[in-house]
């Protein structure tokens, strides 16, 4: 199973060819970290990192 991270919103998307957040196809096969999102409008790290949808983000996209 490979795991791609999009390069636009950080969202990381398993099996599947575009983002489901910002519809991106630019993803990505090098990233790391990884945060999970419960809630985006209670969450300091989805403030800072843009993320309004619940979610895993990569940390770093390359
Ligand atoms: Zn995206």
């Amino acid at each position: 199973m490979a795991e791609k991270a999009c390069r636009n919103c950080n969202r990381i998307v398993e099996d599947a060819s575009e983002c489901p957040v910002c519809k991106n196809n630019d993803l990505s096969d090098s990233w790391n970290g990884l945060v999970v999102i419960y809630n985006p409008e209670d969450s300091e790290i989805s403030e800072k990192m843009g993320i309004n949808t619940p979610g895993r983000y990569a940390i770093r996209v390359k």
